[in-house]
């Protein structure tokens, strides 16, 4: 799974390109539809008969793994948390795609996994458990590989990017990135830009994934200067997980006027706001930047509602 870098123009005295992952060739894509293919994978290869998963009733990847479900004729099962239940378009496709959901109070969720997998397992079943969002090594090698085509674009325009910007949740996509550009000696500074966790937690997590995906390597890279590569920053994420403040959802209104580029309120929207803010604040110019579009193409519908025309 591939997908296009764009030329978007100019951004506070830098040169703008995008990645579009929201663009990946898989149910309106997003970086869960990179992700989630390096789990069925495996689910093809080993025969599994039933897919269990974790997700929001907002999430792009219950939206995904419910449709790569649905393709192979697979059951499917996303345990949801009761706090996060709210009515979406991505709730009604993974209901329209067939899956199972269970909604429990989010301190149940773990319990509730291991019992669902224990009692199929007993009634003969093969269960595969996909972690909430794609986290895992899995998701951070597809977006190690996803690194290669950022660098062999960069080749071809015989220029590295400078910057990379991406809004960054359960880190896996961020760390990708960063293990990609450190086993390829690239001084491309990757910035993640939270959209629920704080530091110095979101950050660890990140640094964890990072190292975890490297052991799998002959890699030899510090603590330190792992912990020295990955930047993770908690200042533009508001009030935290779920749908945006007042000026993220300006960012998106007038990121579709000026680019023609959909973002969402909950994630994408608030990563172009940080890193238009990042950009001012650092008094960046003169650089190459490229964007990650994370995707989340049916969240982008789900905030035009709230749009004010002024
Ligand atoms: C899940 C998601 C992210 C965060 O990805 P992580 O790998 O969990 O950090 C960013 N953008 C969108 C649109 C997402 O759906």
């Amino acid at each position: 799974m591939t997908s296009i870098i764009q030329e978007l123009g100019e951004l506070c005295g830098n040169e703008l390109y995008c990645k579009r992952e929201d663009l990946l060739p898989y149910s309106f894509g997003g970086n869960k539809a990179r992700k989630a293919a390096a789990f069925f994978e495996q689910i093809d290869a080993g025969g599994f008969d039933y897919v269990l998963s974790y997700g929001s009733a907002g999430s792009n990847h219950a939206r995904v793994v419910a449709n790569l479900c649905a393709g192979r004729g697979l059951d499917c099962e996303i345990v949801t948390p009761l706090e996060a239940s709210a009515p979406s378009f991505n709730l009604l496709l993974t209901e329209r795609f067939g899956a199972k959901r269970t909604v429990v109070p989010v301190s149940e969720v773990h319990d509730t996994i291991e019992a669902r997998l224990e009692t199929l397992r007993q009634s003969g079943r093969r269960p595969y458990f996909i972690p909430g969002g794609g986290h895992g090594n899995l998701g951070t090698g597809a977006y190690a590989e996803c690194w290669r085509e950022i660098a062999a674009e960069a080749e071809r325009l015989e220029r590295p990017f400078d910057l990379v910007f991406l809004a960054s949740g359960t880190g896996a996509t961020q760390a990708g990135l960063v293990c990609g550009a450190l086993l390829d000696g690239s001084d491309t500074k990757i910035v993640g830009i939270s959209i629920a966790r704080k530091c110095p937690v979101g950050r660890q997590v990140v640094v964890d994934a990072v190292r975890d995906y490297l052991a799998l390597f002959d890699a030899d890279f510090t603590e330190e200067r792992i912990q020295r590569t990955v930047c993770f920053i908690d200042r533009y994420m508001g009030s935290g997980y779920g749908p945006g403040s007042a000026e993220t959802l300006e960012t998106v209104r007038d990121t579709l006027r000026r680019y023609g580029l959909p973002l969402d309120c909950t994630y994408t929207g608030k990563a172009f706001r940080g890193m238009k803010e990042y950009l001012r604040e650092e008094r960046i110019s003169g650089k190459r930047i490229l964007f990650l579009h994370t995707g989340g193409t049916p969240l982008f519908f789900d905030d035009l509602a709230r749009w004010n025309t002024e």
